[in-house]
């Protein structure tokens, strides 16, 4: 039921510049990144797509990337609003499938529907306010979608002063892009 909401997902962001950068020493210009006001001095967290990395017998450990992106104010509070929204939507998806799950008898169209829809409402709620989304990452290499070609060229200036931090793709359809690192 999850994969609606990465294709929609990948539908608003594959237009964005997308970068390849090195987690462990990649930083972010002190700009913000929808706006592009130079008083960035609000701190926004954004995690990368999560990764199973063992699998025991009772529980799977995931893994995931969280960086600090300075945005300005005004912008962080929009993005604050509509993560809560999302968050919303996202918790009435959860009891949805509880409730499912109790009784698949009981269960409304309507109620299906809101499970259906809920999770892609929110990655929609979430991903069409940002400046900067992360998607798949290890702890190598992490892949990200910038929504301002402006910035993104910001980005790579700063990044390229630490050598190789950041990879542009360098061709259309991925050719040329780095290796997933094992
Ligand atoms: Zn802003």
């Amino acid at each position: 039921m999850f994969g609606l909401g990465y294709v929609l997902k990948w539908l608003i962001t594959r237009k964005w510049t997308q970068l390849y950068l090195i987690p462990k020493k990649a930083v972010f210009p002190e700009i913000c990144p929808l706006c592009l006001s130079s008083c960035a001095e609000r701190a926004v967290v954004e995690k990368s797509a999560d990764r199973p990395t063992n699998n025991y017998v009772v529980a799977q450990r995931r893994e995931w990337l969280e960086m600090a992106i300075p945005h300005c104010s005004k912008c962080a509070k929009k993005l604050f609003r509509s993560r809560i929204i999302g968050l919303g939507l996202g918790g009435v998806c959860i009891v949805g499938a509880f409730l499912l799950l109790e009784k698949p008898s009981g269960a409304s169209p309507s109620l299906f529907m809101y499970i259906a829809f809920g999770y892609p409402a929110y990655a929609v709620a979430t991903t069409l306010q940002k400046g900067v989304v992360f998607g798949r990452a290890s702890s190598l290499v992490m892949r990200v979608y910038i929504r301002d070609p402006e910035y993104a060229k910001r980005l790579v200036a700063l990044n390229n002063t630490h050598l190789g931090v950041v990879t542009e793709v360098p061709l259309a359809d991925n050719r040329g892009v780095p290796h997933k690192p094992k």
